[in-house]
């Protein structure tokens, strides 16, 4: 395995790790070729926020956590890549929240979505998706295709590392749409309900901790009667501004 050769101590072990998942998914046929992408730009962007969690991410994690624990049909939608990078935690946070999970595929095909039921059906866990009965109205046929019990009748989608003509399609459907967006000024971040603009792996392991601690319905609505999408995105960006003109204030000495 590569991967071994990346040393513990290295400055960016975490990423290098995050990046040999990526590539061992690709090769297992889970993620496809834009998913690399796709990931590329994520990571620029985490260098942004130096690739830590922020509070403005924190809030919306709390404000995802509520959102969930108010909802009556909550979906996990999960592609090649989320599956790639963070299978298990998905596991976790769906069955804290007990959501169902659905596979469902920018790029559909029915080898790679076989694939993908097959990582979480080797852990135990059955997914949606394999066999849809209903679609996304608004989007082309492969990617409109979901199921009835799952994404086309849930009330809240928690749908990371998503396209944005698909949120914009699940909102037009009345969803509640939770996305995990390292960039804030995709399509998806700026038409979602929620936008948590963090790397995946971290924010699904700070929400499972959320998850973990409990909140109350009563607790919940307030978290959610105070939230502000497009002000946690304002909050992001600057950030990433404030950031990036400190570090080049320090280069100036
Ligand atoms: P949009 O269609 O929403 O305008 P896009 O076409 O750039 O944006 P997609 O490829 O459709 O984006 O969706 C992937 C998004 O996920 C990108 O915005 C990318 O920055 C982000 N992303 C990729 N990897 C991660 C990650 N590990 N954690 C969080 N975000 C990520
Ligand atoms: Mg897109």
């Amino acid at each position: 395995m590569e991967n071994f050769r990346i040393p513990k101590s290295h400055p960016r072990y975490e990423s290098l790790m995050k990046r040999e998942r990526l590539i061992e998914g690709f090769r297992k046929g889970i993620v496809a070729y834009a998913g690399l992408i796709a990931h590329g730009r994520g990571e620029a962007f985490d260098y942004l926020i130096g690739e830590k969690t922020r509070d403005f991410a924190l809030d919306s994690q709390k404000a995802a956590i509520a959102a969930i624990i108010l909802a009556k049909n909550p979906v996990f939608s999960v592609n090649g890549n989320v599956t790639a990078l963070a299978v298990d935690e998905v596991i976790q946070l769906a069955k804290i929240l007990n959501m169902k999970i659905e596979v469902n595929l920018f790029y559909r095909t029915e080898e790679r979505i076989r694939k993908i039921v097959e990582e979480f059906r080797s852990r135990g866990v059955d997914v949606l998706g394999e066999n849809p009965d209903s679609r996304i109205p608004g989007l082309d046929h492969s990617r409109a295709l979901c199921t009835r019990q799952g994404i086309y009748s849930a009330d809240v989608v928690l749908v990371p590392l998503e396209d944005g003509d698909r949120t914009r399609a699940l909102r037009n459907m009345g969803k509640f749409v939770i996305t995990v967006d390292l960039n804030p000024l995709s399509r998806s971040a700026r038409d979602a309900n929620i936008t948590i603009v963090d790397e995946l792996t971290r924010a699904l392991k700070n929400m499972i901790s959320i998850a973990s601690e409990g909140m109350t319905p009563e607790e919940a609505k307030s978290v959610l009667e105070v939230y502000d999408n497009n002000r946690q995105l304002s909050l992001a960006l600057k950030f990433m501004s404030e950031h990036l003109l400190d570090i080049s204030a320090s280069l100036e000495g």
